[in-house]
């Protein structure tokens, strides 16, 4: 078996080590350089209100570029940061950039923005998390209400009692908070009730196919009439088509985000996204 001794550094592979064990030591011991030289960035995919298209925030997405690698998709490299551990110390530069980010906004009188960031199950079942966002609020002088902490379903059920203690504590301090990818993991109706959570995010699997597939339209259509009942609003993720725009439009949902609207870019180029929305278009 490899050993690992710390920070990047691993001693050595034994013949039977399997490829993906393989992978996964390479590609930790890539992000811890990567943490360390800033190859890391944060993109932001605009979110937008469905009736108008108006943005009204985004969501951070983490990217890494690595020199020898090229670009390392979050799929393959999350599931990675989160098994090892350093989620933690990657997950808290996402917070402390997303921070800074909003100060910056703040002083630029982008203050109506609000910035969304995905906390992994490690990050939100670890102790430190409130000191260190109250650390980072105070830092950067941030109102905790222009930022989202999403956390997945999956992780919110892991000990929904602890998650309802912290959510709870989260809300008192303004921060507001989203459950992620709803619908794909193991949910209770119930829960989600006791959690003090603002947003569902519908996970883009259930949207691809909501002209074509009826059991996802219900499920769609159910879980918006689901959230409103309890004064949730919903966010539908993945949208691409104007057909799926108009379908949570006639359904009543509140927020999306997706291809149709904007992909994913660095926080520059959104800053100009924002502000060509902002003006009128000229004419041609
Ligand atoms: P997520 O939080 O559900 O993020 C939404 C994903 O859907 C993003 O993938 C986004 O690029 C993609 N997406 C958005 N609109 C569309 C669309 O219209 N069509 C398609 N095909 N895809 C769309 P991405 O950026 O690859 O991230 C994948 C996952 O990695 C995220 O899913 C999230 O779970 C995780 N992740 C990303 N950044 C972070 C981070 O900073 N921290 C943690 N803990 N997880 C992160
Ligand atoms: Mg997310
Ligand atoms: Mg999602
Ligand atoms: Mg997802």
């Amino acid at each position: 078996a490899a050993k690992r001794e710390g920070r990047g550094n691993f001693q050595f592979f034994s013949p039977e080590m399997n490829a993906a064990t393989h992978e996964h030591l390479l590609l930790e011991n890539r992000m811890w350089g990567a943490l360390n030289a800033e190859g890391f960035e944060l993109y932001l995919q605009a979110q937008v209100e469905l009736d108008t298209g108006r943005v009204i925030g985004a969501e951070v997405l983490l990217r890494w570029h690595d020199q020898e690698l090229g670009s390392v998709e979050p799929s393959r490299f999350i599931p990675v940061a989160e098994e090892s551990g350093m989620i933690v110390p990657l997950g808290d530069w996402v917070l402390g950039q997303t921070m800074a980010l909003l100060a910056q906004w703040q002083r630029e009188g982008l203050e109506d923005l609000r910035l969304a960031v995905n906390l992994s199950a490690r990050q939100f079942s670890g102790s430190t998390l409130l000191a260190r966002l109250d650390e980072l609020v105070a830092q950067h002088g941030i109102d905790p209400s222009q930022l989202e902490l999403e956390i997945t379903e999956t992780a919110a059920m892991r000990d929904p009692e602890a998650t309802r203690q912290l959510l709870r504590q989260l809300r008192t301090r303004g921060f507001k908070l989203a459950i992620d990818d709803f619908g794909t993991g193991y949910s209770s109706l119930a829960y989600l009730k006791l959690f003090a959570i603002d947003r569902i995010k519908i996970d883009r699997g259930f949207v691809q196919d909501i002209e074509h597939n009826p059991n996802d339209a219900v499920i769609v259509a159910a879980t918006i009439g689901l959230a409103h009942s309890l004064g949730l609003t919903v966010v539908a993720e993945g949208v691409e088509t104007e057909a799926q725009w108009g379908f949570l439009r006639d359904k009543q949902g509140d927020e999306a985000q997706g291809y149709l609207f904007a992909r994913p870019m660095p926080a520059r180029e959104f800053r100009e996204f924002i502000r060509r929305q902002a003006q009128p278009v000229p004419d041609a």
